[in-house]
């Protein structure tokens, strides 16, 4: 019978209804307990049968928890990238009644600034009543309650526990509880996936893991394998450089062949509109450098007052391959046969059609004065 109640108003209990005859709750109650005593001998194969009073063996014979049993908080982290899913944002330890957590939040070493992670993460066993309300508030799933209930110790200092006490893996949680696992595993690891991005270096890894880590980097390090601090290791390939030429490698080029072609009998106009980038005048300065000193080797006089080269000035570059080229010309030399390159390849092969050039210059005065 469903009695409903309502605040304030008075039950009447009508105990004429079903009365017992004398002696019937006597028997009744021995029933009761003749039914509880012969459960008892009942094999405890399967604990949600069994209705009766009944005992197991402990400690050699175990109940199994229920997955919401609760008794003290674990903190969880993932067992592939080994990131805890804490991101010390203190809700525990605000919601916690008796005050138990404290919670350091990590900092970014370089920048100064928070980071999603705690550095240091304590609870104190000792004092905790099992609530469960750290991890009903968690909203990054990071904080469980365990299963284990043997903690019984004659030292009180050993029950606070740190971080490294209180790491489990996922793994751990779902052997425990699978279910209740299952509903936060989506939002939980997209959430932790977010935390990864935002933490520098071995921040936000569980404390053991931190520690072969820093070990095995010192090992590499000592080895002469780590490159740089960032922990990047030797030997790995770098990418291979695009093939196609910069600005600079093109202005480069140009000059070159432009030397090399006034070198071969084909001098260019001086007003001749040369594109070179400003920016390598270096490589343009060379090769007007190396066709000047073959055509000086073939004995030809420059024509002109030797040009000033400034590194800065592409310009003052190409009228300088310009003259070199007109040296070679006056010194005799006959057009070459230059291999001029047809296609844009890269400053290098400019560089060597210009030095071919000038040895043909060479080449031909040698030819004029024997003659
Ligand atoms: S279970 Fe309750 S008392 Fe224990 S740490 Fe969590 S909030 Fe605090
Ligand atoms: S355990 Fe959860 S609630 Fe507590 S600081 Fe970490 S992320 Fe926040």
């Amino acid at each position: 019978m469903t009695i409903e109640m309502q605040r304030g108003s008075v039950i009447v209990m009508d105990r004429r209804r079903g009365k017992l005859r004398a002696g019937q709750g006597l028997l009744q109650g021995l029933k009761v307990v003749w039914d509880h005593w012969a459960g008892s001998f009942r094999t405890n194969d399967n604990f949600s049968k069994i209705h009766g009073t009944f005992t197991v063996e402990y400690p050699d014979e175990r109940l199994p928890m229920p997955q919401a049993y609760r008794n003290m908080p674990v903190l969880l982290f993932d067992d592939e990238s080994g990131h805890e899913l804490c991101t010390g944002c203190y809700q525990c330890q605000r919601i916690c009644p008796p005050q138990v957590i404290h919670i350091t939040q990590a900092k970014d070493p370089v920048t100064g600034k928070m980071v999603p992670a705690a550095t240091e993460f304590i609870i104190e066993y000792d004092a905790c009543m099992s609530c469960g309300f750290c991890a009903e508030v968690c909203p990054f799933d990071s904080i469980k309650m365990d299963h284990v209930y043997e903690l019984s110790t004659a030292d009180r200092v050993s029950l606070t526990m740190r971080k490294t006490q209180l790491n489990r893996p996922i793994s751990y949680y779902t052997g425990i509880a699978p279910d209740l696992w299952a509903e936060a595993q989506a939002g939980a690891m997209k959430k932790l996936q977010g935390s990864i991005k935002r933490r520098p270096d071995v921040i936000g890894l569980a404390a053991s893991l931190t520690e072969k880590i820093k070990a095995r980097r010192l090992e590499l390090a000592a080895a002469g394998q780590v490159a740089g601090g960032g922990g990047q290791e030797a030997g790995v390939a770098p990418a291979a450089p695009a093939a196609k030429l910069t600005p600079e490698e093109k202005a480069a080029k140009l000059a070159a062949m432009k030397a090399a072609k006034q070198a071969g009998g084909a001098p260019a106009p001086a007003e001749a509109p040369v594109e070179l980038s400003p920016a390598d005048a270096k490589a343009a300065k060379l090769a007007a450098i190396k066709a000047a000193n073959a055509a000086k080797q073939a004995g030809a006089a420059p024509a002109e007052a030797p040009v000033e080269l400034s590194p800065a000035d592409a310009k003052a570059a190409k009228l300088a391959a310009i003259k070199a080229a007109n040296a070679a010309k006056q010194a005799g030399a006959v057009p070459a046969p230059v291999e001029v390159p047809s296609t844009p390849l890269d400053a290098k092969a400019a560089r060597l059609a210009a030095i071919k050039a000038a040895n043909a210059a060479k080449q031909a005065a040698e030819q004029s004065n024997n003659e």
